[in-house]
């Protein structure tokens, strides 16, 4: 269930790179990206301090509505719990179509790795390919999450064995994409595999899924998923294999934290100078350096005004400060700093290099 975490857990968390993740969502359309993001926010999504007391006040199905608002907004924020260790993940929206805007691009600009998701049935389709070249092309890392097995069972009538081979054809189908779009650099270390757990299969509808981690520690093989659906209680698949366990631990293990990510990525997507003080700021994930946000949404909130989200690169954002807006030619006051918690978002004191913030 959602963790309440009060302000000071969060910022103590983010306080350590190493436990920030930012990734994104993106699929071939009605492939279940929407449905699995859901999920990942029903069972993760962090409760701020101010909508605890509000959220025991809303029935359910009032939470259901927001949410399925909310996960098409700009950020929300998930926590996991693996090894011991706490994380804060951002989960940055992408959306979907590409449109003349580059805002896809724009948005993958602000994510280190990407949990594509793949229909069972459909496999690799037109859009899988171009949003996971657009996203190898900004040195993000994409991990596989083939969606929708249920479908397996119940309308190609798969045994378990040929549910395997079917799935390895569509691993096969999508380390094609790999090979063909990944610098040479990442060709080989990007390939997802089971055995590395850079796959997993689930039913976001049903809201599990597993890796070949999760099966080890589970027990879950592919004859019991076939047995779930062949008996009709797929139920029994959530209490052993939620959803969110393989996704977040995929997150977690195989895409790297801000400041790993952008030694390598920001000479491939910033055109500046590297060795200059703003380059090697940005290059080393620098609080201290100059500040370098990259917006990725504007919305108008009815009490905020204009709230700009972004990532930040570089340096640290604090309430009162002016910034220049490099697309507009212009400086504006950012009036209050707003990090997310879950869905909504909550005024810190300020925010540092590597994270997510808002500003009205
Ligand atoms: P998006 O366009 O990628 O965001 O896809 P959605 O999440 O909106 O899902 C598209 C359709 O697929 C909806 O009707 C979902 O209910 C359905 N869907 C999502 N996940 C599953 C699943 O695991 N199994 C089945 N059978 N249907 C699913």
């Amino acid at each position: 269930m959602p963790k309440f975490k009060s302000t000071q857990d969060i910022l103590r968390i983010i306080g350590n790179k190493d436990q920030i993740r930012n990734f994104g969502v993106i699929a071939h359309v009605d492939h279940g990206k929407t449905t699995m993001s859901d999920s990942l926010l029903a069972a993760s999504g962090i409760i701020s301090p101010s909508v605890a007391g509000q959220a025991l006040a809303l029935d359910s199905m009032k939470l259901e509505q927001n949410r399925q608002m909310t996960i098409r907004g700009a950020n929300v924020t998930l926590y996991y719990e693996l090894g011991g260790k706490e994380y804060v993940i951002n989960m940055i929206d992408t959306p979907g179509h590409i449109d003349f805007t580059g805002r896809v691009t724009r948005s993958l600009r602000a994510i280190d790795g990407a949990v594509v998701v793949c229909d069972s049935v459909e496999g690799v389709k037109t859009q899988t390919e171009t949003v996971t070249r657009q996203a190898l092309e900004e040195r993000v890392r994409p991990v596989l999450y083939i969606n929708k097995i249920d479908r397996l069972v119940k309308e190609l009538r798969l045994t378990p064995e040929k549910m395997q081979q079917w799935l390895s054809n569509i691993i096969s189908d999508f380390n094609r994409l790999i090979s063909i779009y990944a610098e040479p650099e990442y060709r080989e270390k990007w390939k997802v595999s089971i055995q590395d757990s850079t796959v997993a299969f689930g039913s976001a509808k049903d809201r599990w899924a597993f890796t070949f981690d999760v099966a080890g520690k589970s027990g879950v093989k592919f004859s019991d998923i076939y047995d779930a659906y062949v008996n009709n209680k797929p139920e029994v698949l959530i209490e052993k294999i939620p959803l969110h366990d393989a996704i977040l631990s995929m997150v977690i293990k195989h895409h790297p934290p801000p400041h790993v990510a952008q030694a390598y990525r920001i000479p491939a997507i910033w055109k500046g100078d590297l060795n200059s003080d703003v380059g090697q700021s940005l290059l080393k994930c620098d609080d201290n350096g100059p500040v370098v946000m990259m917006v990725t949404n504007i919305v108008v909130d009815p009490q905020a005004g204009i709230v700009a989200t972004g990532r930040l690169f570089s340096g640290t954002v604090v309430s009162g400060m002016t910034l220049n807006l490099i697309g507009a030619k212009r400086a504006e006051r950012v009036q209050s700093v707003n990090m997310y918690f879950g869905p909504y978002r909550e005024i810190v004191e300020k925010q540092t290099a590597g994270n997510i913030p808002a500003s009205p």
